[in-house]
């Protein structure tokens, strides 16, 4: 039972009965102010339970079913709803392998759950391990969290190796596919037939990367309606800001969605650019291919180009100390002046 991998104390949990609206009376069930503020934009109400309207136009965008789909403060709290509510501190454990996005092993430990670390394999352009992974799994392993295109590396996972993993945990445990970064690669919807095959495998999106709305902190976790149903017992209620879901359905709109589509082609275009540039310049000793939007780069002095690029006004990110990339650093791709700059610091 998918139910199973859950924590008891939620399996048993009823959802938190929130006041609800209804139409055309009179709302004292919820402690609020009766007056709505000077804007008159009724911030003085609680937004709905959950954001219905919301769901449904995400369901729409990601082409599932809206029962299939919970909406969420950004992916960072996916990643911690879904841990808090599968592991029990002390007994369960997640699989993760570095290197990878950091929040995954973050929360796991917040939460006491243990930590088992398995790898990409460098030298097949940090591919899955997928015999490691599946040697790995313990009965208490209930969440593997993958990534595609992966923060750092920027490579795409196998289609082929996350379904055998799917098979592997069987009913024990959830795969976990975060695809923040799918809209830069070739197929965004790439791993969504997996939904079908594979009860256990959840999905994550947001709209902090290709729709540019990282201020407005919106994502989806796509799964199972069971899965979504377990989740939303941990979640608040009113848990998305009415403004944000304004903000967000305004964005999702044809003709903005159009204008995030071609910001997203010029951001792989200058992700082509600048990839050729750092790899013409000996500083670096190697720069990984990327479907995302940032290139994981070596240097010979990582410190060196760190500082190169700080006294030329930009910021990248250092992760030469992380043993899983020793020398490396990673560069978000900005726009033509910002990476001109960057490359002008790093002459
Ligand atoms: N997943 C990955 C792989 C990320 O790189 C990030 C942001 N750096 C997130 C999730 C979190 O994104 P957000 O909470 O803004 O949706």
């Amino acid at each position: 039972m998918l139910e199973d991998i859950f924590r008891p104390e939620l399996r048993s949990l009823k959802p938190y009965q929130a006041a609800t609206y209804e139409a055309g009376m009179v709302r004292l069930n919820a402690n609020e102010t009766p007056f709505p503020g000077v804007d008159g934009a009724g911030l003085n109400r609680y937004p709905a339970v959950r954001p219905e309207a919301l769901t449904k136009r995400l369901a729409a965008h990601y082409e599932v079913a809206a029962e299939a789909l919970l909406v969420t403060r950004g992916s960072s709290d996916a990643i911690e709803v879904l841990i808090r509510a599968t592991c029990r501190p002390g007994q369960d454990a997640i699989l993760v392998c570095p290197p990878t996005f950091g929040m995954y092993a973050h929360y796991a430990q917040v939460q006491g759950a243990a930590i088992i670390k398995v790898p990409l394999l460098a030298a097949a352009g940090f591919g899955l391990d997928r015999a490691a992974i599946t040697a790995a799994l313990t009965p208490t392993t209930k969440l593997v969290f993958l990534c595609s295109p992966n923060n750092p590396t920027g490579n795409v996972l196998k289609l082929a190796d996350v379904a055998a993993l799917c098979q592997s945990l069987g009913e024990t445990g959830l795969v976990v596919l975060d695809a923040a970064y799918a809209e830069f690669t070739a197929d965004s919807q790439a791993f969504m037939s997996l939904l079908d095959e594979h009860p256990n495998f959840v999905m994550l999106r947001t709209l902090s990367k290709a729709l540019g709305l990282a201020g407005v902190r919106c994502g989806s976790l796509i799964a199972d309606p069971v899965v979504v149903d377990m989740l939303g017992r941990v979640l608040p209620p009113y848990s998305f800001p009415a403004p944000c879901e304004a903000a967000v359905l305004a964005a999702m709109e044809p003709e903005p969605l159009r204008a995030a589509a071609a910001q997203v082609d010029a951001l792989k275009r200058e992700r082509e650019r600048m990839a050729t540039a750092l790899s013409n310049n000996p500083r670096f000793t190697r720069v990984w291919p990327s479907q995302a939007n940032f290139l994981l780069v070596e240097a010979s002095d990582a410190r060196g180009v760190m500082a190169a690029a700080k006294a030329g006004g930009v910021l990248i990110r250092d992760f030469s100390r992380d043993p899983a990339t020793p020398g490396c650093l990673r560069i978000t791709i900005g726009n033509t002046a910002e990476n001109d700059q960057l490359l002008a610091a790093l002459e």
